[in-house]
């Protein structure tokens, strides 16, 4: 600390800002002081004052980018009082956006009688994430860059994309993060550290039950909320018909879950709807014959008929400790949420080969490139080839608005382009229907053209061809080639086909690949 006050006086007189603080201070409540006359008035380390800071023992102001004080603030410090309680923002202008927001979707007057302005905020952020159909929402702190500082934007994310609905008075923020940490059974009083939280809120007029998973962030100019909208009732809804498949490549995986044993594996980037698919082929295969178990992270729905166990690598619950658990209890089918080193591909070899059948994903983005990658992260090719029965590769392509869409006839450059991708993915050019559409945009479809998602796919099932091209060390292109030969249809082929029928646009289909 010694240290500190000496350094920074020997920085001191050299420097502009330094004649600042040789001015004579005066002792008015309101004089405002910068972040090294505060540090100097309290005696302390700049670090130790940053986290009095941060844990909001003490309360300044930005000025632009510098931090100022108020003495008064200081001196209560000192003499150990609280902090100055800055007045709260006025919550009525956020409750009047979303209820107007709400309305405009047909929920009138919903949460109206709840007398916490607050509370009622919440309530209407819940309820129009139900009515928006969003997979999440955001509160996120910013700055604008402008002299108005910094300001909280709520965004709702509705078919993969984000959509901006509110600005929050960034007053507000403190409020709000204390209420959802009060929710979600986390600890109110700890402002810093990240935390993870579950909330099960009853939608109020619909009688539906809703399962938010809550992350919150200390970012620099205040708390920010990630809030997950899961609904528990999509168990129904989980099954390989509804998923969207080709035929197919739906008849193939329904061969690949009938296998005794083996590894399904499906494969894509972040939000391209593995799980969605693995939950379907978990649900499938859940009949009271079957012992299934399951390792996640996290564990997203609960499925009837499964153990599911959450990913808990702090205590110890990874992938290969769960999976060797796993082995030593006689399940039929393991799920496991992702490949994702040496260590855990190996025990799927080793537990697919022992008569378990196996599904799990992969981060790669095709379904050949799924199978060299598992040689790439140190597995014998050998192994893979044989203990791998299917991959199926896929991307989520948005939907056209049933409302507004209209019928397009795509530019030249873009069919042929089409035509190349459909061709060299296995498929017909010439067979395919010409019904191309484009988007428009209407209120059903918040003005975007699409409305939901549908899912497009290849499926390559490790014939004894593909696992001797496997073993020899084959170029991607020639494992591609093979699976083509043989009946695959690729993803971007599958892509041109849901254009050529008129369910998504050439364009949307042509972008995701
Ligand atoms: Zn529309």
């Amino acid at each position: 600390m010694a240290r500190q006050q000496q350094a920074d006086g020997g920085r001191g007189p050299a420097g502009a800002s330094d004649t600042q603080t040789k001015q004579p201070q005066g002792h008015a409540a309101g004089q405002l002081l910068t972040m090294r006359q505060a540090i100097e008035l309290l005696k302390t380390s700049r670090p130790t004052f940053y986290r009095w800071v941060r844990e909001g023992r003490l309360v300044g102001t930005k000025l632009g980018r510098q931090w100022r004080f108020q003495r008064g603030d200081v001196e209560r410090f000192l003499a150990g009082q609280a902090p100055r309680i800055e007045l709260r923002a006025d919550p009525a202008p956020l409750v009047a956006a979303l209820a107007q927001r709400l309305e405009g979707l047909g929920v009138k007057g919903y949460a109206s009688d709840e007398p916490d302005a607050i509370a009622r905020a919440i309530a209407l952020m819940v309820r129009l994430a139900v009515a928006m159909q969003a997979s999440d929402f955001h509160i996120e702190p910013y700055t604008t860059g402008g002299p108005e500082g910094a300001i909280a934007v709520l965004r709702y994310r509705v078919d993969g994309v984000l959509h901006p609905v509110a600005r929050i008075d960034i007053r507000l923020l403190p409020a709000i993060d204390e209420r959802f940490k009060g929710l979600a059974a986390c600890d109110v009083r700890e402002r810093v550290r990240p935390q993870d939280g579950r909330i099960l809120a009853r939608v109020a007029d619909t009688g539906r039950l809703m399962d938010l998973r809550v992350c919150f962030v200390s970012a620099l100019l205040g708390p920010s909320l990630t809030v997950r909208v899961l609904d528990p009732d999509v168990v129904h809804l989980l099954n390989l018909d509804r998923i969207g498949y080709a035929q197919r490549d739906k008849e193939k995986l329904l061969r690949a879950l009938r296998a005794p044993w083996g590894t399904v594996i499906i494969s894509g980037p972040t939000g391209c709807g593995k799980t969605t698919v693995i939950y379907a082929c978990l649900n499938h295969l859940a009949t009271p014959d079957r012992k299934l178990m399951s390792i996640e992270d996290p564990v997203e729905v609960l499925l009837p008929g499964v153990v599911q166990v959450p990913l808990r690598p702090h205590e110890g619950v990874t992938f290969p400790t769960a999976l060797r658990a796993f082995l030593r209890s006689a399940p039929n089918v393991i799920h496991v949420g992702e490949i994702r080193d040496l260590e855990t591909l190996q025990i799927v070899h080793q537990a697919a080969l022992t008569g378990h059948l196996l599904l799990t994903t992969l981060h790669a983005d095709e379904a050949a490139r799924a199978l060299k990658r598992m040689v790439e992260i140190g597995s014998d090719p050998f192994l893979v080839a044989d203990s791998t029965k299917l991959i199926i590769a896929q991307r989520l392509i948005r939907k056209l608005c049933p409302e507004c869409s209209v019928e397009a006839q795509p530019p030249a450059s873009q069919l042929e382009q089409a035509a190349g991708l459909a061709s060299a993915g296995g498929l017909d050019w010439a067979a395919l229907p010409r019904a191309f559409r484009a988007p428009r945009g209407c209120p059903k479809c918040h003005q975007t053209g699409f409305r939901g998602r549908g899912v497009i796919a290849e499926a390559l099932e490790v014939t004894p061809e593909i696992g001797a091209a496997l073993r020899r060390a084959a170029a991607l292109d020639e494992l591609r080639a093979i699976a083509v030969g043989q009946g695959m249809t690729s993803l971007a082929a599958d892509g041109v086909r849901r254009a050529a029928e008129g369910l998504t646009s050439l364009e949307e289909a042509l972008r995701v690949l």
